[in-house]
């Protein structure tokens, strides 16, 4: 049986919250050995890790995603660093963090503020930081040159939609490359060029769930981890190798990203 890692799901949004059982069972049924559980902000940090506590298959990450830090009041950042200083052996990554050029809910000055918390937080505790980029290409790597200049970090690109430079751009930077359902879509001819040109030693999945169900499933609401698998056949299929292979090195370079422990 394949064993795949979804490396970014919401497990504490809505659509989870009343049986997260049934949607983590569904995930081990369909050879999801791992998923990482993503803090938004510091109450969705606390309730990753809790649900990390309850299910041996789900591994927290805790940040404050750039579009709620506009409600983060000066308690939050101490949240996550508390977390982080108190659970530094169940938390496998910051995040998510980066910079949201779409929506304007947070000033772009207060995004690049928290980005750069994260980033620094990510040195002093060697965690890897999911970086979420959305129009946004340019702010991220100026944000990695400042954080990054003397000593580099590490991280990965989450549900990544950049081009070729960016792409380039960000394996220079050492960083991991994941995608979500949205290179699977019909449309997605130039996301699935840009996947071909991943090196297969940096490659990741994910869901981003409950958001934007892969094809064939595209549309139908909530996305879960158990469906992380349909981006994987995607992937193979654009990389001319079998599932099999695919799911052991996005695997693979996700034990290696987050930690063994993911794999044990
Ligand atoms: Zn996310």
């Amino acid at each position: 049986m394949i064993q795949l890692v979804d490396t970014h799901v919401h497990l504490d949004a809505e659509p989870f919250r009343e049986h997260p059982e049934e949607f983590v069972q569904r995930a081990t049924q369909a050879g999801v050995v791992a998923m990482i559980a993503v803090g938004t902000s510091a109450d969705s940090s606390r309730d990753v890790l809790v649900l990390s506590e309850r299910f041996p298959s789900v591994f927290p990450a805790v940040g404050i995603q750039p579009n709620d830090v506009v409600e983060a009041g000066p308690k939050d950042w101490e949240v996550i660093e508390r977390l982080v200083q108190n659970h530094r052996n169940s938390i496998v990554a910051l995040g998510e963090t980066g910079i949201d050029g779409y929506w304007d809910r947070t000033p772009l000055e207060q995004q690049h503020d928290y980005f750069q918390r994260h980033l620094r937080l990510g040195l002093e505790t060697d965690l890897p930081v999911i970086i979420h980029m959305r129009e946004s290409g340019e702010e991220i790597l100026k944000a990695l040159e400042r954080a990054w200049k003397d000593r580099q970090g590490r991280g990965v690109m989450h549900s990544f939609t950049g081009d070729l430079a960016l792409l380039e751009a960000c394996l220079a930077w050492g960083l991991y490359i994941s995608f979500a359902g949205m290179v699977t879509f019909k449309k997605s001819d130039a996301l699935r060029e840009v996947a071909k040109a991943v090196p297969l030693d940096r490659i990741l999945v994910e869901t981003d769930a409950p958001y934007l169900s892969p094809e064939p499933l595209r549309g139908r609401f909530p996305n879960e981890p158990a469906r992380v698998v349909h981006t994987a056949e995607c992937l193979a299929e654009v990389k001319g190798i079998s599932l099999e292979e695919l799911a052991t090195r996005t695997t693979q370079n996700a034990g290696r990203l987050f930690g063994d422990r993911l794999l044990a």
